[in-house]
Formats: C-alpha cells, sequence, structure tokens
C-alpha cells in the first residue's frame, strides 16, 4: 500500500490510463470511466486536510489492527487528505488534537508504528501529520 522500507515513503495508488483518474488504494476499474486499463503509480505525499474527525474509541477489530483495549486505547485522528490533482485519501493522522487540525492545512505522509504482531514484529502503517 506504501513504499517501505523509504526515506521518502510514497502511498501506491492507481491511474486510469483512459481518464486519468486517481484512485487509492489500488483498483483494477475505473468508478470514474469503468475503463479497466489501470497502472500502479506512487501519489503525492503531501497534500491539503479535507476534512477529519477524532477517533476516541477503538474501531472494529478487524479490520482495526492496533490497540483496542479501551483501558489504554489513546484517541487519534483520521481524515481524508486531497493529493493535488490526485485523489482524497482516507488517513490515520498524527495530530489528535481538535485545537491543532484545521481544514484545509498542508499534510505530510508519514509511515507510524501501530502495533507489534504475536512474533514481536513491529507493524507500520501510514498517517498523515501537519507540516510544521
Ligand atoms: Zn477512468
Amino acid at each position: 500500500m506504501f513504499t517501505w522500507p523509504s526515506d521518502h515513503p510514497r502511498l501506491i495508488g492507481s491511474r486510469c490510463k483512459n481518464c486519468g483518474n486517481h484512485m487509492f488504494p489500488v483498483q483494477s476499474g475505473c468508478p470514474r470511466c469503468t475503463g479497466t486499463d489501470t497502472e500502479a503509480v506512487e501519489l503525492e505525499s503531501r497534500g491539503t486536510l479535507w476534512t477529519w474527525t477524532v477517533q476516541g474509541f477503538p474501531p472494529k477489530s478487524p479490520p482495526y489492527a492496533g490497540n483496542d483495549d479501551p483501558k489504554t486505547f489513546e484517541a487519534f485522528g483520521v481524515g481524508y487528505v486531497e493529493l493535488p490533482g490526485q485523489v482524497k485519501v482516507e488517513s490515520r493522522l498524527t495530530e489528535a488534537d481538535p485545537a491543532k487540525l484545521k481544514i484545509g492545512m498542508e499534510m505530510e505522509l508519514v509511515i507510524v508504528p501501530l502495533t507489534t504482531d504475536d512474533n514481536g514484529d513491529e507493524i507500520v502503517t501510514f498517517a498523515f501529520a501537519p507540516v510544521a
């Protein structure tokens, strides 16, 4: 879903060769023109915050793979980040303080630790962080 490991991680989406529509995650068919000729592309790593909310309780697991213990769960932001000329990406945000999130602010892709699996290996996920 993203290039990793990498110093400059990028989300991998797809682009419709017929109409130029971008999709994330990768899709084999284009919802705009119903074309099936798509290619994988690396998406922009910066975009603007389109809308957001704060997830204050553990999401349903599965598919949620992070900490779902209500006692130790930490709230996190979720939102849509609009990548210029491409697509709106639903993503976890690194910031959960409503005072620090503003629609239209510039956001940058980061890779953050999510949890560790049963083997003790770290699971990472992508998130967007406000550009300082
Ligand atoms: Zn298309």
